[in-house]
């Protein structure tokens, strides 16, 4: 039988395990990547002995066939950690899941307002993420946390997103079931449990990078291509046919494709027309540093004026992520691709300095060896209140093609974790291998959030 030809757009996680599965049984796939690396999100920046992920970056799933997958794709290198985050309040650090340490940290007339809220619940109506938080959190945490959070983060006020934010980005488990934080007082039980919630996770020790590095080898050894600076700007069609696919001038013909790039961007390809789906990117400042670092939680998020909203500590995953005398640390600033942050990355490295030291993250900017400053494109969907409507009709318009598939964060518009996108992949694979059409091939993700929904929890963003 002749084995089909399939393009994968983009060597995330999601394309390279689709391509992975293919490939395993003899499909000629091949990956087709605008960057000059593979890994997508998840890939990892290696400078001479310092390593930094895209922030922090860390394999979990409750799911047993991806852990799997995971492990044997990371063979010998995998190690199991323990989970470690922060978060600043009240000048100060917290663990994060919050222990009963915060209340003593917390502003009298702000533990008056929280027993307010306990008694007084709000009623807002709608869809909007800061219906779905005041409801469940009450104004105060509304006022002093979410919503200053949320409009550094993501530039707009919680008032004009889906609640669906919520579901992804808050709710989303701390992974751990125990620490349910849906409602204020299960966040408060959570915050008085007598043990910390102890999770621990898969990660190896140069980074998360490796599980991409691992599937392009094995997807050339099994004799297809993982092409690099290749970025698609044109799909040709023929029907309801997707007949060849053309990267940097070059055009390749191909069986079906399977998408994972924006889906913005294959909506312009196909004529879609205006597509209102709008992307956050982020800049990643990653600093190599003299001792001490003195916060060393392994990611930590920052709600207050200061000019970041994460910093994250790769050596508090995995010691071998810097030199011994040395120690990493990622700083995010968010930003949307071509706005002025984008285009001049460098102009808040002042900023960004003077508020580790006043955050007292580092002792003095002497400390500051090298720094590199990494802008990453399309880094969050954001679900505004249209969202919904909007990535159904674009849905809609696509789908009309037989042979193309989207997956993957940016593919499905999806706010998702590297586990949700393999998970997609092995099961969109699988499916291909039985011999569905790639359009009915539809694992979208909407099974996962069902998942996700028990174990609703604290504030996430990964
Ligand atoms: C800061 C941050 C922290 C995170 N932390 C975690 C975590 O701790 N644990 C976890 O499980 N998940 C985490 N995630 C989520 C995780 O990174 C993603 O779920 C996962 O990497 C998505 O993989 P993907 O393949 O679906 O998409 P992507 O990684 O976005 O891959 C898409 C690929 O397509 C390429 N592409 C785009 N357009 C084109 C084109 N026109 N032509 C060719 N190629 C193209 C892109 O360059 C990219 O490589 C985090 C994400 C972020 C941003």
């Amino acid at each position: 039988m002749k084995q089909s030809h399939y393009t994968v757009v983009g060597a995330g996680v999601a394309g390279l395990t689709v391509a992975h599965q293919l490939a395993e049984q003899g499909h000629r796939v091949t990956v087709l990547e605008r960057d000059t690396f593979v890994g997508g999100l998840a890939r990892t920046w290696h400078y001479d002995a310092f390593h930094f992920d895209v922030g922090p970056h860390r394999f979990h799933t409750d799911n047993p066939r991806v852990e799997r997958f995971i492990r044997d794709i990371l063979g010998p290198h995998v190690i199991e950690i323990r989970r470690s985050s922060g978060v600043r309040m009240f000048d100060r650090f917290h663990e994060w899941p919050l222990r009963p340490s915060v209340f003593r940290a917390m502003p009298i007339r702000l533990m008056v307002a929280g027993v307010r809220d306990l008694v007084r619940r709000e009623r807002l109506p709608g869809e909007s993420f800061e219906a779905d938080v005041l409801n469940k959190y009450g104004r105060t945490l509304y006022e002093i946390f979410f919503r200053p959070y949320t409009k550094k983060f993501l530039g707009y006020d919680p008032a004009e997103l889906h609640r669906d934010w919520a579901r992804a980005g808050v709710n989303r488990a701390v992974i751990d079931k125990r620490a349910s934080a849906d409602s204020l007082v299960s966040l408060i039980r959570t915050t008085l449990l007598p043990k910390p919630v102890d999770t621990t996770f898969l990660y190896t020790a140069d980074g998360v990078g490796r599980f991409s590095d691992t599937l392009t080898e094995r997807i050339r050894g099994r004799g297809s291509s993982v092409l690099t600076g290749r970025r698609v700007t044109g799909l040709d069609a023929a029907g309801e046919r997707i007949t060849a696919v053309i990267a940097e001038g070059e055009r390749i013909e191909t069986d079906g494709v399977i998408w994972t790039g924006p889906i913005t961007e294959a909506a312009s390809l196909l004529g879609a027309g205006q597509v209102d789906l709008e992307f956050l990117s982020t800049v990643f400042y990653n600093l190599e540093l003299s001792l001490p670092l003195n916060v060393n939680y392994q990611w930590t998020y920052f709600g207050g004026d200061e000019v970041f909203s994460r910093i994250t500590a790769p050596t508090a995953f995995a010691p071998t992520m810097a030199p011994p005398d040395a120690a990493g640390l990622t700083v995010e600033v968010t930003c949307r691709e071509g706005d002025e942050r984008w285009q001049n990355p460098s102009g808040p490295v002042d900023a960004i300095v003077r508020d580790l030291v006043r955050t007292r993250v580092i002792d003095s900017e002497r400390q500051i060896r090298q720094l590199h400053v990494e802008p990453v494109r399309n880094t969050y969907p954001i679900y505004k209140l249209n969202y919904p409507a909007e990535l159904a009709r674009t849905l809609r318009h696509l789908g009309r093609y037989r042979n193309l598939l989207l997956a993957g964060r940016c593919g499905r518009f999806w706010y998702n974790n590297m586990d949700h996108s393999i998970g997609q992949g092995l099961t969109m694979a699988e499916q291909v291998l039985r011999g569905r059409q790639l359009a009915d091939v539809d694992e979208g993700e909407r099974a996962y959030w069902e998942d996700d929904a028990p174990a609703a929890s604290g504030v996430e963003s990964r």
